[in-house]
């Protein structure tokens, strides 16, 4: 049996129940076939790839907090800090209900390649909670933030691990952590980026994602002899990743025309209109019902279906494994160009492999969704000296970030004989500076 399968057949062992691991583990190591066969001797020698599908570390805790009727509620936190070989730990925090330790693994995991692509000096890792804030009081949410922040802040720091925000954790939730970190440990640094602009965020972090997703999907169609502009674009989810991918889209000449929540969708053929999304989302943060209700031209539909609409570019933005095969299918039939994807992990294995061989160009969320993680690492550079960048350096600099990216993952690819494979040039650009810095600091 091949290095690669052996290890793939390992992890499944030794992780039981992790399906969403067992996924992201099998998706990197089968790309980085050609890579590891070309030095198996070497690596099965180092146990090299046991060393990175194991996480450095893991944290779980009890997550005790108060609510508002004075009952007692009890969440689960996680930290796992995943892979430090190029930096601190680095990677989001996620609170929501479906949350466990092999969803955390899974997104730690991806982080580590998708850190390396940006080339920041940052490490792999993530976190969070099967903790809900939909439906909570403010004061819920800060009683919960501090009892989560409690724990984490014996774990992390500036130099060690920098958790930042993710699905459920926004500037409210950023807020309340920051504030609980500072007054038990006493120091006041850049322990979690996606901060207030008021201490120590950074411009342009909020649009950064959304952003980033669509200055790679520019190049990646300018690459192919396509433009954005003039293009119909399906988005799914409408928190923050899918409201700044629209809004970047639509400042491209693009036309966005459907997002989505976890109850329905909406499709609106004359455009999304961004600002009433962002009111509905950011400000009520209400459902895509009231969009709907404020918007003639939009239809509402409950469930799921986003896909079914034709469109030239889809950019799933809500979470993992929300495009399957059938949606792939409708969106070839239709005649979509490109899938890029907002979120990690949106798209199933069989998906992604339908779409590849049915010529769509298809770029991965390590690659598409690095600018938020990029753009953390620029607000840590800026804490680091004190100073703020206005939005316009900092846009400047995501753009050259996505578009290095865009090539990085195109010339691995054709190094390793996969031209236009972005999955296989995304993982191998990715893998190659953690596997040569892991190497480098020995057996650790
Ligand atoms: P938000 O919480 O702001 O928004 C998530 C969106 O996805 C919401 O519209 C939510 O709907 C929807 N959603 C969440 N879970 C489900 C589900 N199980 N089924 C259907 N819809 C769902 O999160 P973000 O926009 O920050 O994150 C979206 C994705 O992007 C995640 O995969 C995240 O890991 C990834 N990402 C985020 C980055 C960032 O900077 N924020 C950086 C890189 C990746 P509802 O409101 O109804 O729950």
């Amino acid at each position: 049996m091949s290095y690669v399968d052996e290890v793939i057949e390992l992890v499944v062992k030794q992780n039981p129940a992790e399906p969403e691991f067992h996924q992201a583990v099998k998706e990197v190591l089968e790309s980085l076939r050609a890579v590891v066969e070309a030095n198996e001797e070497k690596y099965r020698k180092e146990a090299l790839l046991e060393r990175l599908v194991n996480p450095e570390r893991q944290i779980k805790f009890r997550v005790p907090w108060v609510d508002d009727k004075g009952q007692v509620q009890v969440n689960t936190g996680y930290r796992v800090q995943f892979n430090s070989a190029i930096g601190p730990y680095k990677g989001g925090l996620r609170l929501h209900p479906s949350v466990n330790l092999g969803i955390i693994k899974f997104l730690g995991f991806e982080q580590i390649f998708k850190n390396s692509l940006t080339a920041a000096a940052i490490g792999g890792g993530k976190g969070g909670s099967d903790f809900d804030p939909k439906g909570k009081s403010d004061r819920e949410v800060m009683a919960f933030c501090q009892s989560f922040m409690t724990e984490l802040c014996k774990y992390i720091g500036a130099d060690t691990d920098v958790p930042a925000g993710d699905i459920g954790t926004g500037a409210r939730e950023i807020g309340y952590m920051f504030g609980q970190y500072k007054r038990i440990r006493g120091v006041y640094e850049g322990v979690l980026t996606g901060k207030g602009l008021s201490y120590g965020g950074s411009l342009a972090r909020t649009e950064a994602t959304g952003y980033g997703l669509l200055y790679l999907t520019e190049e990646m169609l300018k690459c192919n002899g396509k433009e954005i502009a003039g293009k119909t674009v399906c988005i799914s989810g409408s928190g923050n990743v899918a409201i700044y991918a629209a809004q970047k889209a639509e400042q491209l000449g693009a036309k966005v025309v459907t997002v989505s929540d976890s109850t329905g969708w909406v499709y609106d053929p004359e455009g999304i209109d961004v600002a009433l999304l962002k009111e509905v989302k950011e400000v009520k943060r209400a459902r895509l019902t009231e969009y709907a209700a404020n918007r003639p031209s939009a239809q509402y539909h409950e469930g799921r279906g986003v896909w079914t609409i034709p469109c030239d570019v889809a950019l799933p933005c809500a979470t993992q494994n929300e495009l399957l095969l059938d949606d792939a299918k409708a969106l070839v039939e239709n005649g979509c160009i490109a899938v890029a994807e907002g979120a990690n992990m949106p798209t199933t294995l069989e998906a992604t492999e339908y779409l590849q061989k049915n010529g769509i160009l298809f770029a991965p969320g390590k690659a598409a969704n690095a600018g938020g993680v990029a753009t953390s690492a620029l607000e840590m550079s800026q804490n680091s000296e004190r100073l703020s960048w206005t939005f316009e350096e900092v846009d400047s600099k995501l753009k050259n970030i996505m578009v290095n990216i865009f090539h990085n993952m195109d010339d691995a690819a054709k190094r390793y004989g996969a031209e236009g494979n972005y999955v296989v040039g995304a993982n191998i650009a990715g893998f190659e500076k953690v596997v040569d810095a892991m190497t480098a600091q020995g057996i650790v």
